[in-house]
């Protein structure tokens, strides 16, 4: 075959997206001129100060809460550990309550931080189950709270499938249960609305790089009144909730990322909608044994997951980067890892099946003529692999 000549394309913003050129220029300033500690009281401290607040502000009202509700974070991972361990320990003090509800299609970040919540502190988990598209279903939470719990966490929007949870509907039956609701949003803010107020959630957790903004960075909501014990100690940095100096750089960084995304949001995902569909539409129809996975409706506008029968991922993968197209094979965590992945295993896709996963996550810059050509190689890498198959049988 020959190399690609094209320029690459990019369809992996489920795991990173491209830091924006306005995010590289907003940093610069906070790591040239405005360099000071941000609890140093001199001149170069203030300014640091003013820009760590600033931001502080303008992301605390893309999600409808108050600037001392966002504690800033060392990335997404960070912010998941934070509410599960911060919260089930200062609830369960209070209230004597040992369990904590989440799902069985969790990031690795929730699910390890479970079980060292159970193994370290006697926690004990509950992983309510999803269905084929992978959703959970609302009245599964209701019966779960039937017991005393201290925490319910449950993502947004999944990484791997991209099927959206009916997260306000889980938001009011914690609500009535008085039990605070943790959301995972990391794949879902700038692509489906985020009011905290709305949703009802208590925490909700965020990471800057899968919206344009630096990588090592990310905050944390965590509404007023919730039970919270700081899970990093030392100075009294973010309202005592979490020590360490700030960084202030990356943190005005993912300010000025979530200010670009939010300006355009609706329409972006109008117009990614429409590209995913015909990317889901055209694969389907163009290739023998191929299977959406997730959600059709209750999906992410940008994200297009597939299984194809027989076929492994990594060879398609290959295939995929020699015709200059980046994808993955499911979480950017898991592929590489060659371990069948827990959210297709709850989704009822067991191996072989799952072992042919392969995401799609759109982005700013692709084009319906980017759609074709991923169409078409799909079909030849496709065609090739099932043609070598047939040969070695
Ligand atoms: N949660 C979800 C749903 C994710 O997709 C990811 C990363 O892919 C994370 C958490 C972890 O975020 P970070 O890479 O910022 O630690």
């Amino acid at each position: 075959m020959q190399p690609a000549t094209r320029d690459p394309i990019y369809l992996d913003h489920s795991a990173t997206t491209p830091v924006w050129p306005e995010v590289v220029d907003a940093m610069q300033e906070f790591f040239a001129d405005s360099y000071g500690n941000p609890s140093s009281i001199h001149a170069a401290g203030r300014s640091a100060y003013a820009g760590l607040q600033k931001a502080r502000s303008s992301i605390a009202a893309h999600i409808g809460a108050g600037p001392s509700e966002i504690i800033f974070t060392g990335c997404g991972t960070e912010g998941n550990n934070a509410a599960l361990r911060g919260i089930s320990l200062a609830r369960r003090a209070a209230t004597g309550a040992n369990r904590i509800v989440s799902t069985a299609i969790e990031h690795h970040a929730v699910l390890e931080t479970l079980e060292d919540l159970a193994e370290l502190h006697g926690f004990e988990p509950v992983l309510l189950p999803v269905d084929g598209l992978g959703r959970v279903a609302p009245s599964d939470l209701e019966e779960a709270l039937q017991e005393p719990t201290a925490l319910v966490s449950c993502m947004y929007a999944n990484n791997e499938v991209g099927t959206v949870q009916p997260l306000a509907e889980l938001g009011e039956i914690c609500e009535a249960a008085s039990v605070p609701l943790h959301t995972d949003a990391v794949q879902a803010l700038t692509r489906e609305p985020v009011s905290v107020d709305a949703l009802k959630v208590a925490a909700l957790s965020v990471s800057a790089h899968k919206f344009h903004g630096p990588k090592g960075v990310g905050f944390l909501y965590l509404r007023r009144s919730t039970p919270f014990r700081p899970y990093m100690t030392g100075g009294g940095h973010e309202g005592g909730r979490r020590a360490g100096t700030e960084n202030v750089p990356l943190i005005v960084g993912m300010a000025k990322a979530l200010d670009l995304c939010m300006a355009n949001a609706a329409d972006e995902a109008t117009r990614l909608q429409a590209l995913r569909d015909e990317l889901i539409t055209n694969l389907l129809e163009g290739i023998e044994g191929a299977h959406l996975t997730g959600s059709r409706q209750d999906r992410l506008s940008h994200h297009a997951s597939f299984v194809f029968d027989g076929l492994e991922a990594e060879s398609i993968l290959i295939g995929l980067d020699m015709a200059g197209i980046m994808a993955s094979s499911g979480s950017a965590c898991t592929s590489g890892a060659h371990q069948p992945s827990h959210v297709l295993s709850a989704m009822g896709i067991d191996p072989p099946a799952s072992y042919g996963a392969i995401r799609f996550s759109l982005g700013r810059d692709t084009s319906g003529t980017d759609v074709e050509y991923v169409v078409r190689q799909m079909q030849r890498i496709t065609q090739q692999l099932q043609a070598a198959q047939a040969f070695a049988m």
